[in-house]
Parts: C-alpha cells; structure tokens; sequence
C-alpha cells in the first residue's frame, strides 16, 4: 500500500510557502502545522471540530479538503474544498488552491471536464504563483488545458489513450491492441501491473511537444498513472516504468536498471550489446568507457544514445545469468550494494565479462 502523502509529492512542496505567507492568525493555523507534517487525520478531525462550532472559514474548509484529498478521500473532500472556494469571493490564494485541489478530486473521480474547469479557474485568479503553477501543471500534464481540445480519447482495458489531433490516417484500434498484448506480456512478466488504467498522451512529434510546451518525450510518472510519448516510440517502454513500479513497488531506483528493464521490455526484441557498441564503433561514443559500477552510481556519465542500449543489454544480462526471480528480486531495491547481496561473488565476474565484451 502506498502511502497517501506521496500521491502528490510535486504538489505537496510546492503548497508551504503558501502557507507560511498566510496573513494574521486565524483558527485555521493549527491545521496548517499539522498539514505541513503530514498529519492529515488529525487535520480533518480537529477542523470539523472548528466547523461545527463558529469558527468556520475559508480556510479551515480548504485545510479539512486538501487533507482529505491527501488521504484519498475524494468524494468526501468536495464540500469542503466547494465551501472553502464560495467563502473566499476575493479570490486569494484560498479559492486558488481549493479550485487546484477540486481539479484534483474530478480527475481522480474520473471527471475530466470539470477537472479541466477547475483548474483552469484555480489558474486564472492568478492568485499565487504557486498555485498558477501547480494548475498549469496539472492541465498539461494531464492533457486538459485547452492546448488539448482536438485530441482524441480512446478507453481500453489497461489504457485511457489521448491522441493528438494531428495524427493522421491513425489507426486507432490497431495501436490500442497492439499497446494491450504488450500490456498483458509485461504486467504477466512481473505479476502485477497498476491499479488504475495508465493514461497515455501520444504525441504526433517532438515538435508539437515544443508547442504544448511539455518538454522531451517521453517520459512516465508511474505514480499518477501517466505516460507522454511520441507515436514512434516503441511499444513497451513507457508502459514497462508503469507497471514495473506498481508490480514491485521498487523504494531504491537508477538509471542503469530502471531504464535498462524498460529497454529489456521495449517489444522490439533488438539486440541492445550491437547497438551500443556499434555506436563505439561508430566513433559516436568513443569517449565513452565508463565502468558499470560507476554508471550505476552515476546514471548521467555517458549521453543517452548509448548509455539506453547499455543500460538494456546489461539488465538482459542480468536476466540471462541470475534468472528472473532473482531479477524481480533484486528490482525492488536497484543499488549497486544490494545487486552485491543478491548475486553474491558472482556479480563481480558477470560485470567484468559484460565490460570485455562491450569494450574489446
Ligand atoms: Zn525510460
């Protein structure tokens, strides 16, 4: 079980110099303090205290529904944070950061266009710049700010697909089966796979990514159930960070395995050792020849043409040497020492031979 104070972790940090900025003294600071530690039970039972009593504000209302949203409370959090956005007409940063955490609760209600409507409001009182910035986040990264009004949706089992109104002659069903068999392989290989469906933004180009003003694709926030690709890439990468990290919950992750697994799973099946040292052969890595131990501890050493095809080839390694359980075994927790305690003295050998091969 994950813990509710991690749902929201970019958001969470981002909230406390909100709160310390709070003006004068009012019923709602205790609550705050327990906030800021995590205490989010004992906010809800101490601000209903206040609201029974005379001491409602807004606050106290946007304390009690923030705090329920943490505990994954969502139905219960929405008069609260309704109550907290009518009492606040001034629109400060109360009503902003009730209007983000209402967007929250739609989203994760599965209402997206009053999600979409909540946040948008959340970001346009421009109250504060944290809560601006949190919406603004929310509605790109979700894929509900109005950059997004062409794009097609598309349910499947696993997947809660969004695509870019600028993919032409796309062959919808087509992608999503293909998406849904590797889906099955790779939540099978791992025995397990998210508990709610993985929301896949397909981008027709890097370019219009620019546009969106998303950044490189792609990239995965397993914890939200989210993925932004291009329609180029391959099947199983994205998909595997998000069901690996529900499958195992791993508390330790790098670059070398975490990318590595996601390249082993990519579903094109090629050979990851040629690739990597055809790019040394190629001249395009020569510089490069970093040792793996040193790559585990430093995932940024070599640039990322050749550091992913490494990266596969050396978890396929793993794989082929120690055999999967081991592997699954190991993933939980990816660090050097504990890939010490799980193949033993043999890691050491397995390392040396893969480095010879890599670099002969
Ligand atoms: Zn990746």
């Amino acid at each position: 079980m994950r813990n509710p104070v991690h749902i929201f972790p970019a958001l969470l940090l981002c909230l406390l110099p909100s709160i310390t900025s709070a003006q004068e003294k009012g019923p709602a600071d205790d609550l705050w303090d327990l906030y800021q530690q995590g205490r989010f039970e004992d906010v809800v039972v101490q601000g209903r205290v206040l609201l029974a009593t005379d001491k409602e504000t807004a606050q106290v209302n946007l304390a009690v529904g923030r705090s329920l949203v943490h505990l994954e409370k969502f139905e219960d959090a929405f008069a609260y944070l309704t109550k907290a956005a009518q009492m606040d007409p001034q629109k400060t940063w109360v009503y902003a950061w009730a209007e983000v955490y209402l967007g929250l609760t739609h989203w994760k209600l599965g209402d997206d266009e009053r999600a979409s409507q909540a946040f948008i409001l959340g970001r346009d009182c421009a109250a504060t710049k944290n809560a601006t910035r949190n919406a603004e986040t929310y509605l790109l990264r979700l894929g509900l700010s109005e950059f997004f009004v062409d794009w097609t949706h598309f349910e499947t089992e696993h997947f809660s697909f969004r695509f870019s109104g600028r993919l032409n002659n796309f062959d919808r069903v087509a992608f999503a089966r293909r998406y849904e068999g590797a889906y099955a392989d790779i939540a099978q290989w791992f025995g397990g796979g998210p508990e709610e469906k993985i929301r896949f933004l397909l981008w027709s180009s890097q370019e219009e990514a620019d546009e969106g003003g998303i950044g490189q694709l792609g990239f995965s926030k397993p914890e939200i159930f989210l993925v932004h690709a291009r329609i180029q890439q391959t099947v199983g990468h994205e998909m595997t960070h998000v069901i690996s990290y529900h499958a195992l919950n791993p508390t330790v992750r790098n670059g070398l395995i975490n990318e590595g697994i996601a390249v082993y799973m990519d579903q094109t099946n090629r050979d990851q050792m040629e690739k990597a040292r055809s790019l040394r052969e190629a001249g395009e890595a020569e510089a490069i020849m970093v040792s793996i131990p040193a790559m585990w501890e430093d995932w940024s050493l070599a640039p990322s043409e050749y550091s992913y095809p490494l990266a596969g080839a050396f978890v396929s390694m793993l794989i082929d040497k120690g055999g999967k359980d081991k592997f699954l075994e190991f993933f939980k927790d990816q660090s050097f020492g504990h890939a010490q305690v799980v193949y033993g003295s043999d890691l050491a050998g397995w390392i040396e031979g893969f480095e010879k091969k890599l670099y002969r």
